[in-house]
């Protein structure tokens, strides 16, 4: 029974997204649906298996497993266009498919329980970006988050002019949008890390999806909260993150508070378990 008690974020996961499978396969009639959301559910749940039992990749483990699958599977062989322009694109043809339940799920609506896991987890672009080698930023932060807002009205306008064109062959070119999206993000992400000598410089400064991930996630039920009793302020939290956390502050206020991503480093380096 503890054995159950100690595995049952994995399991509680595994079940949500097996919820989600089983519905989605069952409303939309499509078995893929079903095949989709178990594996990610089973990645995520494997993930967090690996954490428990202390494996200190488990969470790379989980961003190779779903990224590759939905760039490489999703992405180049099934010629869906995950990307926020895939997003707008099936929005704008009225179709609940594909880059809708995907952002839906993971982005729009799943981010009011699980925050940014998407971006700790399972994003394609982090996932590279995550082999760079400044896991914790080596600059002071920039003002340079009004990039984000720009990028995502460039997403906009990008679909809404092809459907204004009239433009034909429109899953041709939204399939090579994909390509050179990705493209781009990994360049202008490579590129940022280096310049700011932080991985995460574009999850910070210009990805559109945050103008979503962001107020979603100020909401989220799973949150690392901080334990007064037992903090004595040392601030090593604060060093390992990421993503300038701060996260001894209980608030929904704290300092960067919606751009947390639920990587665990502050918990698996507070030295007196306060987290
Ligand atoms: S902020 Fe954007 S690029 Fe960064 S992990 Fe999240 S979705 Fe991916
Ligand atoms: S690492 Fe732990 S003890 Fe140190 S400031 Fe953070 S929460 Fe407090
Ligand atoms: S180190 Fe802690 S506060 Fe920072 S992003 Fe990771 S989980 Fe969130």
């Amino acid at each position: 029974m503890s054995g159950l008690k100690k595995y049952a974020a994995p399991l509680l996961m595994l079940l949500i997204f097996e919820a989600v499978a089983v519905t989605l396969w069952l409303t939309k009639g499509n078995l893929f649906y079903l095949f989709n959301f178990s594996y990610i559910g089973i990645s995520i749940a494997l993930g967090l298996f690996l954490y428990i039992r202390k494996y200190r990749h488990a969470r790379r483990v989980v961003q190779l497993l779903v990224g590759l699958y939905m760039l490489v599977y999703l992405g180049l062989i099934r010629g869906e266009n995950m990307q926020i322009e895939g997003f707008w694109y099936y929005l704008f043809t009225g179709v609940f498919e594909a880059a809708t339940i995907h952002y839906a799920v993971a982005k729009i609506f799943g981010p009011l329980i699980f925050g940014r896991g998407w971006c700790g987890y399972a994003c394609w672009t982090a996932m590279i970006l995550d082999f760079l080698p400044w896991k914790t930023p080596e600059k002071p932060r920039k003002k340079l988050g009004f990039l984000r807002y720009i990028a995502f009205a460039l997403s906009l306008l990008f679909v809404a002019a092809l459907f204004l064109s009239g433009a034909g062959e429109l899953e041709k070119i939204m399939f090579w949008a994909f390509l050179i999206g990705n493209a781009a993000y990994y360049v202008i992400g490579i590129a940022l890390a280096f310049a700011f000598r932080d991985n995460r410089a574009f999850c910070k400064y210009v990805c559109p999806v945050t103008v979503f991930l962001k107020p979603m996630s100020y909401f989220a039920l799973f949150r690392v909260r901080c334990d007064k009793s037992k903090c004595v302020d040392c601030g090593k939290c604060r060093r390992v993150c990421p993503m300038e956390v701060d996260v001894t502050d209980n608030s929904r206020k704290r300092k960067n508070g919606t751009e947390c991503i639920l990587c665990m480093e502050c918990v698996k380096n507070c030295p007196k378990k306060a987290l």
